[in-house]
């Protein structure tokens, strides 16, 4: 498969997802119907990079992931993208798009860099919301750039993305034996990695009895894993109870699972797009 087509069957197969977990009765019905704007605007953007790149390879970015963004490629998009965020999104977020419609190219520049550079490394004091403009728009562009980058063997236990340093979003549990094995999925670059089950990716706790696992009866399928001794959690997609689960997008339906582990006093980690 070329890159362009797992793209668009990742993209494809998150719309889909969204359309499923959306029903009268769900919480996250109103996100999750936005979410398929905003999914269906970044399935256009990774095809339209994936061309770009076939007409002009740039090979394997030398300075890791985070370098130089191509700005002849992403800027044409931009406009499009705020009239898309306008229609759909809540109030203010809608209205954060129309601002920043009014702004001049350098000042688009200025904000997306500033996200490329500090995403999922430094951005715990900016808010996820604030952060949507710029993180929903270059996230296929993370994707893609983060396809064409060769893998070291990860050794050991790497609580950071070892593609761009980032901090995990979600884990995920894949059937492998006769259990699951988890995987870290990074909140910037959307690539996953090896992790021990019994780890807390926060602050490295490994006593199982302070690292208690909720789950809630309607969505077996998303595991709230909280660490006792930093207070933080993880929240991991189990494809072993749901073979059809999308990670990204299952996590966004979750948000009651989010109200429960803030009244339990337990913290996320990194929030998602959403900001849940
Ligand atoms: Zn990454
Ligand atoms: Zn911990």
């Amino acid at each position: 498969m070329t890159l362009e087509q797992t793209g668009r069957t990742a993209y494809g197969s998150r719309i889909a997802r969204a359309e499923r977990l959306s029903s009268p009765t769900s919480a996250a019905t109103e996100f999750l119907e936005f979410y398929k704007h905003v999914a269906s605007f970044q399935k256009l953007l990774h095809a339209n990079v994936a061309a770009e790149h076939e007409v002009k390879p740039s090979g394997t970015p030398r300075a890791g992931l985070r370098e130089e963004l191509d700005f002849t490629v992403l800027l044409p998009h931009l406009r499009g993208y705020l009239s898309v965020i306008e229609q759909h999104a809540p109030p203010a977020l809608a209205e954060s798009a129309r601002q920043m419609g009014l702004l001049s190219s350098d000042s688009w520049i200025a904000s997306l860099e500033a996200y490329w550079q500090h995403a999922g490394r430094y951005d715990q004091q900016v808010g996820a919301f604030a952060q949507f403009l710029a993180r929903a728009f270059l996230q296929p562009y993370a994707e893609f750039r983060a396809a064409l980058m060769s893998r070291a063997p990860v050794v050991g236990t790497t609580r950071l993305c070892p593609l761009c340093a980032s901090r995990p979003l979600l884990g995920v549990l894949r059937t492998e034996g006769d259990g699951g094995k988890r995987y870290l999925l990074c909140s910037f670059c959307i690539q996953e990695w090896e992790f021990r089950r019994i780890f807390c990716p926060t602050c490295g706790e490994e006593a199982e009895d302070k690292l208690p696992v909720y789950i809630a009866e309607e969505t077996p399928q998303v595991r709230v894993e909280a660490c006792d001794t930093c207070k933080f959690y993880l929240r991991t997609i189990d494809l072993t109870k749901d073979g059809h689960a999308v990670p990204l997008v299952d996590d966004l339906a979750a948000i009651p699972l989010t109200l429960w582990a803030h009244e339990q006093g337990y913290s996320r980690l990194q929030p998602n797009l959403l900001g849940t």
